[in-house]
């Protein structure tokens, strides 16, 4: 077994911080000094290696570059009240994360590694988390198959590595979005509810045409009728219709299963609003905008944390919904980043301290 100390450091001579103003970096841009390695081979995983940030090195032939075994995951660890640091539930990342893995015949990872990485790589790191408000280190466990052969199997050695990226807010307008009704992103039995690599490169297409017709992301649909909801660009999607919270259910394995969109469910049931895990028609969407019942759209995820929706476009219908009269997003939004950010008591018990 690898335990914590079993992880070997190698620090950079000269941190390269000093060039960045933190508070004021793109998303995913820059990233911090170290890195963490580990690599999988003969059934166990071995090497797990702290160093400085730098390329890796590859034959043309790598698994990962024919045949996609990969999966990721998306992290943020905040800096609190009295400059303490901490990580937002990185254990429910760690147990999605093995998930993939078993979805996509990967080798799952141990929690001394995936936990103690990247709590070691964070302290190490510590002092490229920025904190100005909403702003975070954004970080970065991914997988990748490594056999350099062609043969079409799953991999017998991977790596799995950890990256951090001091990031600011990700989305600061409003979405605007429309129901997509050509592509799919995922199908009962696929792969959709693994955090996998494929999953957004065959997501981008409908994201781009989106663009070109004026709006930011899509909604989703189902691969069958293209009427039954599902999520949001690579975020999960809420509804409110007359005071409550719809959200897709998880049973058919076509939906990420959102950490953001957990802990809105467990701020939503504190706050005594009713939520609904269940399948959602556009239809009732439709009938709810009809009635002036339909209150509220927005996604969840780590990246944006809350995106709010200034507008919903089905067909020829557009939804609108205006932004100064959001109620519950936009509270939501403030009692995460307060929890996260340790301005309020962390009820739940989601803060990992480095
Ligand atoms: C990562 C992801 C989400 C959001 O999950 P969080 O744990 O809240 O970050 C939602 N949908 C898809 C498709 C995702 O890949």
């Amino acid at each position: 077994m690898i335990e914590a100390a079993d992880i070997q450091i190698t620090k950079v001579e000269t941190s390269k911080l000093k060039d960045l103003e933190l508070n004021n970096v793109p998303f995913g841009k820059y990233f911090t000094d170290h890195m963490l390695e580990a690599d999988f081979e003969n059934g166990e995983w071995k090497n797990v290696e702290i160093k400085p940030y730098q390329p890796l090195l590859f034959q043309p032939s790598l698994a990962v570059f024919h045949y996609g075994q990969a999966i990721f995951e998306g992290i943020k660890a905040y800096r609190g009240k009295n400059n303490k640091v901490a990580i937002f539930r990185p254990f429910d990342n760690y147990r999605r994360f093995n998930l993939s893995a078993l979805r996509m015949n990967m080798p799952e990872i141990p929690e001394e590694i995936f936990i103690q990485g990247i709590k070691q790589l964070v302290k190490l790191d510590e002092k490229w988390v920025p904190d100005g408000k909403d702003h975070a280190l954004y970080i970065r466990p991914f997988m990748i198959s490594t056999d350099p052969v062609l043969g079409v199997k799953p991999s017998s050695t991977y790596k799995f590595l950890i990256i951090l990226s001091p990031s600011g807010p990700y989305y600061s307008r409003p979405m605007k979005i429309a129901v997509e009704e050509k592509y799919t992103r995922a199908a009962p039995g696929g792969v959709g509810y693994s955090k996998n690599a494929g999953n957004y490169g065959g997501s981008m297409l409908a994201a781009t045409k989106a663009k070109e017709e004026g709006y930011d992301q899509v909604l989703w649909t189902d691969p069958f009728e293209h009427k039954w909801l599902q999520e949001v660009g690579m975020m999960n999607v809420f509804f409110i219709i007359d005071g409550k919270a719809i959200t897709p259910s998880l049973d058919q394995g076509t939906i990420l299963a959102g950490i953001t969109r957990d802990s809105v469910i467990d701020l939503l049931q504190e706050m005594n609003i009713p939520v609904e895990e269940r399948h959602i028609n556009i239809d009732e969407i439709i009938q709810a905008h009809d009635k002036g019942t339909l209150q509220e759209v927005f996604g969840t995820g780590t990246a944006a944390t809350i995106a709010l929706v200034s507008d919903l476009k089905y067909r020829d219908i557009n939804m609108h919904f205006d932004i100064n009269n959001l109620k519950i997003a936009p509270s939501l939004k403030k009692q995460l980043i307060e929890i996260k950010e340790g301005r309020s008591e962390d009820k739940f018990g989601w803060m990992e301290y480095v």
